[in-house]
């Protein structure tokens, strides 16, 4: 399950999330201030062509880690 980024549009905490790349999570709220919907951020390490190499060799090196 990927882990995402969120980023509390009241206190600016960002926070990891597990879940599904489909899934919306309505209740989603900020560990310190509890408010509601915060912002997806987008991963570097899906947008970043340099990270997606290290994962590529990564994946060769320790395919287990990626079961
Ligand atoms: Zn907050």
């Amino acid at each position: 399950m990927p882990l995402y980024d969120y980023e509390c549009v009241k206190c600016a905490h960002v926070f990891e999330v597990f879940h599904k790349i489909d899934e919306v999570i309505d209740d989603l709220a900020c560990p310190k201030c509890k408010t509601k919907r915060p912002r997806k951020l987008v991963s570097q390490f899906k947008t970043n062509q340099w990270s997606q190499f290290l994962d590529t060799m990564e994946r060769k090196i320790s395919p287990h880690k990626f079961k």
